[in-house]
């Protein structure tokens, strides 16, 4: 394979750019053409395809955001868009594929290698770590990290007034973001959308807290689950304790990478050019047990995402 694209695709993520670098890097190194595609799949199919040079790439691993800016697009669901897309691709030669983004962009990468034939490999690049087959997503540390800054900055204030401070976090309909950022800031308790919740069971295990000379609370709440001024509202009608609201918003999604982020960038990119050089497509990687794996794209796309119960228990026992 000599000539490929390259796109970013859904909500961006610490890493994405990073990511690009390495796609750009190691294609130029097996002496192939890539081309940047801006604005993901309605950049394919308006064609916003441009050649990337060694030095396009300069300069970006350590920036958030993506450099080839992102787009969610509609069209690229029906068949008009796809053939759109496909004839772009086409038009330019291009022998292969390379998205970066989260299930979504992973179900259009899916339907251009199954309806087109077109060898496309996914990059998990999205903050939610809610795909099943990648053990951590492109982004989801730094968000996490992101997270921290910020609840440990909260719990200085709720603990010097004694109050209680209800955190919302990102994830769409995964719980990750809250179990982990949870669990590492010494938050009492998270909610989740993957296990319903009592307000009664919380009054409960924040009281207890009090009575173990407890001067704060911190309440991680995933945004599947609830949102954090609903949540703050109701929490209030049943404890005498003054509770603050803080939903954390899409800083969440911006800043510099992480070490580890930039490390699966480095590693995903790297891989992703390395299967389409084999002539290898309809692939994602990922990374399980601490290696870099890929898998067929449509299994990975099918499966579902389990949550950590184990993670949440550990929470359970640690936080009070
Ligand atoms: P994040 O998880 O960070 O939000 P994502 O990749 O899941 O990222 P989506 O908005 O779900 O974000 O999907 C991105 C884009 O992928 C969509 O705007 C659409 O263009 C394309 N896409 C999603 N689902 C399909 C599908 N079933 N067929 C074709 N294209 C799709």
């Amino acid at each position: 394979m000599k000539r490929i694209g390259l796109l970013t695709s859904g909500g961006d993520a610490p890493g994405m750019n990073a990511a690009i670098r390495a796609v750009v890097r190691t294609a130029l190194y097996y002496g192939m053409d890539v081309f940047g595609i801006e604005r993901g799949y309605a950049g394919l199919i308006e064609d916003t395809m441009y050649k990337m040079e060694m030095r396009s790439v300069s300069n970006i691993v350590q920036l958030g955001g993506t450099r080839l800016r992102t787009a969610r697009c509609l069209e690229m669901l029906n068949p008009e868009g796809q053939k759109k897309a496909v004839k772009t691709l086409e038009k330019h030669g291009i022998e292969g594929l390379v998205v970066i983004g989260g299930d979504g962009s992973f179900r259009g990468a899916k339907c251009l290698t199954e309806d087109y034939g077109i060898p496309t490999i996914g990059i998990p690049g999205t903050i939610d770590n809610d795909l099943e087959y990648t053990d951590y997503t492109l982004g989801f540390d730094t968000a996490v990290n992101t997270c921290l800054e910020v609840i440990n900055k909260l719990r200085d204030t709720m603990t010097s007034h004694e109050r209680i401070s209800v955190v919302e976090v990102m994830g769409r309909h995964c719980g990750d973001i809250a179990l982990y950022a949870g669990i590492t800031s010494g938050a009492e308790i998270i909610v989740v959308p993957e296990i319903s919740y009592d307000m009664n069971d919380i009054v409960t295990r924040i009281n207890r807290s009090r009575e173990n000379g407890k001067h704060s609370n911190i309440v991680v709440v995933a945004e599947g689950a609830a949102s954090a001024d609903e949540f703050a509202k109701e929490l209030q009608e049943l404890t005498p304790y003054s509770v603050r609201a803080t939903n954390i918003g899409h800083i969440q999604r911006g800043g510099s990478p992480s070490m580890a982020d930039r490390m699966l960038a480095a590693q995903f990119g790297n891989k992703a050019v390395r299967l389409l050089k084999d002539g290898i497509g309809n692939r994602v990687v990922g990374i399980h047990n601490n290696s870099i794996i890929d898998m067929d794209i449509i299994e990975a796309v099918s499966m579902k995402k389990r949550f950590n119960y184990e993670l949440y228990e550990t929470l359970q026992m640690i936080s009070m």
